[in-house]
């Protein structure tokens, strides 16, 4: 008569049990690598904080923007949204060069620049050289929204936002006049030798929300100093600002023309694309090229939910946060 046979080791159960174990913790950590929303924020690369004031002014604006991003993203709203709301706020902090910051430029007064992206059908909205729109962003995303277009410029984006009434808030140009910037504009101009991206702080957001679509947005006041009618990377869809939801979203800051030559934003997602990089790989590859002289830093979120913040500037004012519970606030180096 056959007898079962018998598993050969008498500790089998322990070695199943302790299989499950390992094979559910494996699991739980890979569950934890992919958070369900991330975000990241830019407040500009260039310049370290003067001083402990300027750094907890930096810190505070970076705070109060992360948090109204991730109030939307843990509500389970759009990426789009959470984009939208934290540029808003940037928009309106002075210590940032965007909206209420902007810098001056050499006629005297402030032209602002913003875009945003969707990653869902890379549909796009930007707007350049307005001068009256409180919240650049919120036009550029009616131009994505309410229209067949992608940039609406000066003149053009003034009218467009005549047409949208109360949705579009206005000001007069000179609300956007600070003392900190109109001294930035008098150094900028004394000492001709100092490169115009001198003191920069544009404003960008990064997120990825819980449905896995990707959004970016960036806003600026551009350069001090800047000649008059002059546009940066920033209202540029693949220089300052792009986001797919096959690959990553990316946002911009340091000198624009560097990020335009280059075509910043889309390299980096055209990097994962083409090549599979990682988008660590692919923000280091593109801000560290042997050829391309590109004075900045990015922030770029993937379809996986990974935050890079890079730079290759003094500083850059930045944070990020995500479902897993990364939260962090970062100013200079
Ligand atoms: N990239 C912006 C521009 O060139 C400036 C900045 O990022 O501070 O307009």
């Amino acid at each position: 008569m056959s007898r079962r046979p018998r598993c050969r080791y008498s500790t089998c159960p322990v070695v199943i049990t302790l299989g499950l174990f390992v094979m559910t913790t494996v699991n739980v950590a890979a569950q934890q690598k992919a958070p369900s929303y991330a975000i990241a924020i830019h407040g500009g690369a260039g310049s370290a904080p003067e001083n402990d004031e300027d750094r907890s002014s930096r810190e505070a604006g970076l705070e109060q923007a992360l948090s109204a991003g991730e109030l939307i993203l843990k509500d389970g709203r759009s990426s789009l949204d959470a984009v939208e709301a934290v540029i808003r706020v940037m928009e309106d902090l002075p210590q940032f060069n965007a909206g209420r910051g902007a810098v001056f430029n050499a006629a005297g007064g402030h032209e602002l620049d913003a875009s945003i992206m969707d990653g869902r059908d890379r549909s796009c909205g930007a707007v350049a050289g307005v001068r009256t729109i409180r919240h650049p962003i919120t036009l550029a995303r009616h131009v994505m929204t309410d229209t067949r277009h992608v940039l609406l410029v000066t003149d053009g984006a003034e009218s467009f936002a005549d047409e949208l009434g109360d949705a579009i808030e206005r000001v007069s140009n000179e609300w956007f006049s600070t003392d900190q910037q109109r001294k930035n504009l008098q150094k900028a101009q004394a000492f001709r030798e100092m490169p115009d991206g001198f003191r920069i702080g544009t404003v960008g957001c990064v997120a990825i929300d819980s449905q896995g679509n990707i959004a970016a947005g960036t806003s600026t006041g551009g350069l001090t100093n800047k000649r008059f009618g002059r546009v940066g990377d920033s209202p540029v869809v693949g220089a300052g600002t792009y986001a797919d939801n096959s690959t990553c979203g990316v946002s911009c800051t340091g000198v624009g023309e560097d990020f335009i030559r280059h075509a910043v934003a889309y390299n980096i997602a055209a990097r994962m694309e083409y090549l599979g990089e990682s988008v660590e790989e692919a923000v280091r590859a593109t801000l560290r090229h042997p050829s391309h002289r590109t004075s900045g830093g990015v922030i770029a979120v993937s379809k996986a939910g990974n935050i890079v913040m890079d730079f290759n500037t003094d500083g850059m004012n930045r944070a990020a946060a995500d479902s897993n519970g990364r939260r962090e606030i970062l100013v200079g180096k």
